[in-house]
């Protein structure tokens, strides 16, 4: 092999695929691969993986395999290197008998740079030899964690992938994930038989996603700000229920969104129709449970709202991450409700297994602690993943500066009398009746509501009835949580939910102590100076809108035309930098990251023709 030096590493990253910087271990992994070791890297979600081998695969002089566990994404990324005019091709089910010949073709006559393969393909009869004579000089293994029972996406095929280490023991493998606990680590390295491999663990921090965590009150509202702030990009809602997917899809279209639903309930032909109008951006809001996400690369989803709490943290963290693969600024909002908390924790207390039980109550309690907190939010999920955020200065004390908490910090104000009001109606409502009430409930005696089950409880009769006409039902619902994170009251899940005063509860109450409680934050979006501040937390540049729009425009025109989907032409972040740039000359364009050779001879004109005219 001829010597590669950085400078040809750097060309070969401009020219094939137009960017002037790697991401970064980018280039660390690619330089590794390219002196035959085996390598092991953790990347997150949008870090950047597949040019970690598409690029060697440039360099090699034979044919690189890529293992990808679904067929979708191969073709996406097939098409994608295509368009970058690299040669590339993937074999499986769904190619017709003259397109699969055609692709062996290419491969015995050696001008296929990129094979994708499913594991299942791998192992038909015969294809090892195959690949033996087709002078393999590399193998990629993505998603890996997919070998190992202990990761969440186990596939026993992937086991499967021994047998190219024992068949072509010179041939060096690149094992891929974005989620692998040490122990799915330790068992990549095993299964694959991975000789001292190189391991390259990437920060797990998004520096372009923003968190926000809000009270859910009037979610339909609360969705429609945070589309409002996205003009036509597109988003994903998860929501917990297929019967949820549904409704606020409903809603969402009732108010001129384009959105669509998505969930396990549908035929594998409706989604995958329904997904590919997500791709190709003729939905722009996907409501889906959390079916949707694994099979999809579109590096522009602009937002991930949850309308419902997350499994876990882990959950949460991945779902949020399909947000903004391409490093532009996004936003992941969710929308918190105790009440969903109450409805997990039943769920999680009927199960049977006491290990998992115990496990996923552990992780539910973590989440809430996340979810109702004032710490950074970055800080903390990155703490709960055992890393330490640091801003750009090294600073290990910093916080994001972008996060609800960092730029709307709820103020304290003394909650003595809001408190004393909630804990001392919980107590009477319970004596009035003999038995216990849900916070709704409570809430309702409070503002004083003339709703049917009061009035047959009798419940307008109690001293706190209509006590609570200052505040808003939104802002009481919220503080009866308050207090139950307090500790001042609690909710009794083996009893309905009911809420009950503890101990510290009826101490308060009797002793008028001072209790502190937050302003609600209820608003989903930020407005004004508060935005354009974490945009530039979020690495926003500034550009001409105006002509991003219609360079915009003029791209779903040649995504049409092509069959593609719009980003495979460019990127936002590509047509931002233009609007920024505003290049004249066609050499000036070439320094926009995300045009390549390849791309300038396509697109060069006509683009400086757009740019001519404004
Ligand atoms: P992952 O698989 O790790 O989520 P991808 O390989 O899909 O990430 O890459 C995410 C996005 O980042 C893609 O749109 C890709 O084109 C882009 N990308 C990758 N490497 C670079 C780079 N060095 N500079 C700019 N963009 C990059
Ligand atoms: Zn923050």
């Amino acid at each position: 092999m001829t010597e590669i030096t950085p400078d040809t590493l750097a060309k070969t990253l401009k020219d094939s695929f137009g960017f002037s910087t790697f991401r970064p271990l980018q280039q660390e992994i690619v330089e590794d691969i390219l002196a035959g070791r085996d390598v092991l890297a953790l990347l997150p979600t949008g870090g950047g993986k597949s040019l970690c081998y598409q690029l060697p695969a440039l360099l090699m002089p034979g044919l690189t395999l890529v293992i990808s566990p679904l067929i979708a994404l191969m073709k996406d990324q097939v098409d994608g290197l295509l368009e970058n005019g690299i040669k590339a091709a993937y074999l499986n089910s769904s190619l017709t008998d003259e397109e699969s010949k055609d692709t062996w073709r290419e491969l015995y006559r050696g001008t296929i740079k990129l094979l994708y393969l499913s594991p299942e393909r791998l192992l038909v009869e015969g294809m090892l030899d195959i690949l033996e004579q087709l002078n393999l000089q590399f193998v990629a293994v993505d998603e890996a964690h997919c070998i190992s029972s202990w990761g969440h996406d186990f596939r026993p095929e992937y086991r499967a992938l021994k047998a190219v280490r024992a068949r072509m023991p010179k041939v060096p493998i690149l094992a891929l994930t974005a989620s692998a606990t040490e122990r799915v680590r330790g068992d990549i390295v095993d299964m694959l038989e991975l000789r001292d491999p190189q391991l390259f663990v990437a920060s797990f921090n998004r520096p372009n996603l923003s968190y926000r965590i809000v009270p859910r009150i009037s979610p339909l509202k609360q969705i429609l700000e945070v589309i409002s702030s996205f003009k036509e990009e597109s988003g994903i809602i998860y929501c917990l229920s297929r019967a949820r997917t549904e409704s606020v899809a409903q809603e969402l279209v009732e108010k001129g969104i384009s959105a669509e639903a998505y969930h396990a309930g549908l035929s594998s032909e409706e989604r995958s129709r329904r997904q590919e109008r997500f791709v190709k951006d003729e939905t722009q809001v996907m409501v889906a449970t959390v079916a949707f996400g694994m099979g999809i690369d579109k590096p522009d989803v602009r937002f991930v709202i949850h309308h419902d709490l997350p499994k876990n943290i882990e959950s949460y963290y991945q779902e949020t991450g399909r947000a903004g693969r391409d490093s532009l600024p996004s936003e992941c909002v969710m929308l918190y409700s105790s009440s969903d908390a109450a409805k997990l924790r039943m769920f999680i207390e009927q199960l049977t297994d006491e290990t998992e039980r115990d496990v996923s109550s552990r992780q539910l309690s973590k989440l809430l602690q996340f979810a109702e907190g004032s710490e950074c939010r970055r800080v903390a999920l990155l703490g709960y993943f055992g890393e330490t955020y640091k801003d750009d200065s090294g600073d290990p004390t910093s916080t994001c500066g972008a996060c609800d908490n960092c730029l709307t910090p709820r103020e304290e104000f003394d909650g003595t009398e809001v408190s004393q009001k909630i804990v001392s109606c919980v107590l009477r409502a319970q004596k009035h009746s003999g038995f216990a009430f849900g916070l709704n409930h409570i809430v309702d005696i409070l503002m004083g509501s003339s709703v049917e089950k009061i009035k047959k409880l009798g419940h307008d009769q109690l001293s706190t009835y209509g006590a609570g006409k200052g505040h808003s039902r939104a802002e009481w619902l919220y503080y009866g949580r308050e207090l139950v994170s307090k500790g001042l009251l609690r909710i009794n899940y083996e009893r309905f939910n009911v809420l009950e005063a503890t101990q510290a509860g009826l101490d308060a109450l009797k002793n008028r102590s001072l209790v502190m409680l937050k302003t609600p934050l209820v608003s989903s979006a930020l407005s004004g100076d508060k935005r354009k501040e974490q945009r530039k937390r979020l690495g926003a540049v500034d550009y001409d809108e105006a002509l991003f729009s219609r360079l915009r425009a003029w791209r779903v025109g040649v995504a049409k035309t092509k069959g593609l989907p719009a980003y495979m032409i460019f990127s936002d972040a590509t047509l931002q930098a233009i609007a920024a740039k505003k290049p004249r000359r066609f050499d000036d364009l070439k320094g926009v990251s995300g045009i390549g050779e390849k791309k300038l001879a396509l697109y060069g004109d006509e683009i400086l023709e757009i740019l001519a005219e404004s």
